[in-house]
């Protein structure tokens, strides 16, 4: 036990050192119970990801919502639940959503920049390199780029919804520092969240079978914990800690400052510098 504290508070401190930051963040934390697009969670994110770009680190944002978006200007004149559908709410909400993040972002200073992909770009050798080449490009020049699935021909996301895996392919292809999830809930708890016996952990050395069974995918948010659970695998794999916690205000500052926000995830026995 007290191993364990230890083993935590020293990746936790290390967190300050992070130069480059992936933070996904998931619809229900940029919208309200409408599924409209809601401005001040989208300006309370952006406070946050300005505040660590002002402090010299680089960030990537991995946003979800446009979905969300779409459907909730459009649901009169779509049919909800269809495919076409979904790809066409997809479309236009990504382009409120991109909307919102370049006023609010540029009113802070910083220009955004859109990228969208499909799981096919990651195999793609050349695709890939030239993804990251942009990344990089992007990155050096002070721009927060903002990755989202390219929903209108990706089909199976649409099915699965699954950007926590998108986020992790991102920060291992780019050797990240950090991946940071942030949703609706703290973090993963010892049981069913809404229960009040259930605990958050705190943190979790290794992604067991134990752990995996602690997944349940009846969490509001669209990926659930099981995705999660799979990214925090595969940043793992690469040395990359993972934090999954609840998108407050102020949350990021928290966790790069090595407090005990949400559940962090080790690095597999291999160290971060
Ligand atoms: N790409 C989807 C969207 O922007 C969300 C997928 C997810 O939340 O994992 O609506």
């Amino acid at each position: 036990m007290e191993k364990q504290q230890n083993e935590e508070r020293m990746l936790r401190t290390q967190l300050g050192k992070s130069k480059l930051v992936v933070v996904k963040v998931g619809a229900s934390s940029l919208s309200d119970d409408q599924g409209n697009l809601d401005l001040n969670k989208i300006n309370s994110i952006c406070v946050e990801i300005s505040g660590l770009m002002r402090r010299g680190k680089s960030v990537v944002l991995v946003s979800s919502g446009a979905i969300k978006a779409g459907k909730a200007i459009m649901s009169d004149t779509l049919k909800n639940g269809e495919l076409p559908s979904l790809q066409a709410f997809a479309a236009i909400g990504q382009v409120l959503l991109m909307e919102s993040y370049r006023d609010i972002m540029a009113g802070k200073g910083y220009r955004v920049a859109q990228i969208l992909l499909t799981w096919d770009d990651f195999r793609n050798k050349t695709r890939l390199k030239n993804l990251i080449n942009t990344l990089r490009t992007l990155i050096d020049h002070g721009v927060l780029p903002i990755i989202n699935e390219n929903d209108t021909i990706a089909v199976e996301e649409i099915k699965f919804g699954d950007n926590d895996t998108l986020s992790a392919l991102v920060a291992v292809h780019l050797k990240a520092d950090l991946l940071i999830i942030l949703s609706d809930i703290d973090g993963l708890y010892t049981g069913d969240p809404s229960n009040p016996s259930s605990k958050i952990i705190s943190y979790v050395p290794e992604v067991t079978s134990e752990i995996e069974a602690l997944a349940s995918s009846k969490h509001k948010g669209f990926g659930g914990m099981k995705t999660k659970l799979k990214a925090a695998k595969l940043v793992s794999a690469s040395g990359i800690p993972m934090v999954i916690a609840k998108g407050d205000s102020g949350v990021l500052e928290r966790i790069i400052s090595g407090d005990a926000v949400g559940t962090i995830f080790g690095v597999g026995g291999q160290k971060c510098q």
